[in-house]
């Protein structure tokens, strides 16, 4: 059975992609930071699936830990054919651009940006020797960004400078392992209803109810599973460096 490593699957985005992908047949390294309940929670919810799963604490700022995450799926499931770059944060503090903090910029950017680039680096190598020892057939990456990667929200810019730049590391690496038949793609999200959200969930359901996205609704962590599993299916394999918009129809212009 093929292999996926989800990271930040403990909860919300992450833990719909880790059902969506166990529903279609994947078995998954579950990734959390510091809530082991709640990685409990998303395992059981897996094995329910019929799937094999094995849980790793891992910090995805630090370049070791990501390291970690790949060679304990690789230990526990003998090979890698998934890697969803999923694990992200927002700002501590919602601070205007003319007032947000050296301390914060950096927190975003390791997490959101420095993180995934180079635990990206360290899974393609392997799946690229993997693939080559036919050990798996056709890996692929996922790269979750958001509608923040070109929206600009003044009250958190980190968070959209990092998302930007982790919509060009999804191209970058798009073009450099395309000869190796491992498509890389950028799922950008709308507005999921998670614990990320949470803190702005009454603006938001202003905003909806007003008709900021053209389907008025919260989407909900499976909207964004079930376009993961349609990757993890090879629904898009002739698709790479591509951007998927999964956001109720939010990037639309509109006169
Ligand atoms: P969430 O509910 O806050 O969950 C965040 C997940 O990431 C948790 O599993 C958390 O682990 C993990 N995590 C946080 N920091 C980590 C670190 N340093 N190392 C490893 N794991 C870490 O967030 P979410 O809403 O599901 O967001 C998931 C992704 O979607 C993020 O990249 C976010 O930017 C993106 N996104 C979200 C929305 C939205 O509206 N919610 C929209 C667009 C894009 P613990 O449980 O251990 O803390």
């Amino acid at each position: 059975m093929p292999a996926a490593l989800v990271t930040g699957s403990s909860r919300g985005i992450g833990r719909g992609i880790a059902f969506c992908l166990a529903d279609v047949g994947y078995d998954i390294l579950v990734n959390y930071a510091g809530n082991r309940v709640a990685a409990e929670e998303t395992a059981g919810g897996i094995r329910e699936r019929g799937r094999k799963v094995r849980i790793c604490q891992g910090d995805i700022t630090r370049i070791e830990d990501g390291k970690r995450l790949v060679d304990t799926t690789l230990t526990a499931f003998g090979r890698l054919d998934m890697l969803v770059n999923n694990a992200g944060i927002a700002p501590r503090v919602r601070a205007d651009i003319l007032e947000a903090t050296p301390e914060s910029y950096a927190e975003v950017m390791d997490t959101n940006l420095k993180g995934p680039y180079f635990l990206t680096q360290y899974a393609a190598n392997h799946m690229i020797a993997l693939k080559e020892q036919g050990k798996i057939q056709a890996p692929r990456i996922v790269v979750i960004t958001s509608i923040s990667a070109y929206t600009a929200s003044t009250a958190r810019g980190e968070y959209c400078v990092s998302k930007a730049g982790l919509s060009m590391m999804t191209r970058l690496f798009a073009v450099r392992l395309a000869e190796h038949g491992i498509p890389v793609n950028e799922i950008q999200p709308g507005i999921i209803q998670t614990d990320m959200t949470g803190p702005v969930k009454k603006k938001y359901d202003a905003l909806i109810a007003d008709g900021l996205t053209p389907i008025r609704r919260w989407g909900q962590p499976e909207d964004i599973g079930k376009a993961v599993a349609a990757i993890g299916l090879g629904y898009f394999d002739f698709t790479t460096g591509a951007a998927i918009p999964v956001d109720g129809g939010f990037h639309m212009h509109r006169l």
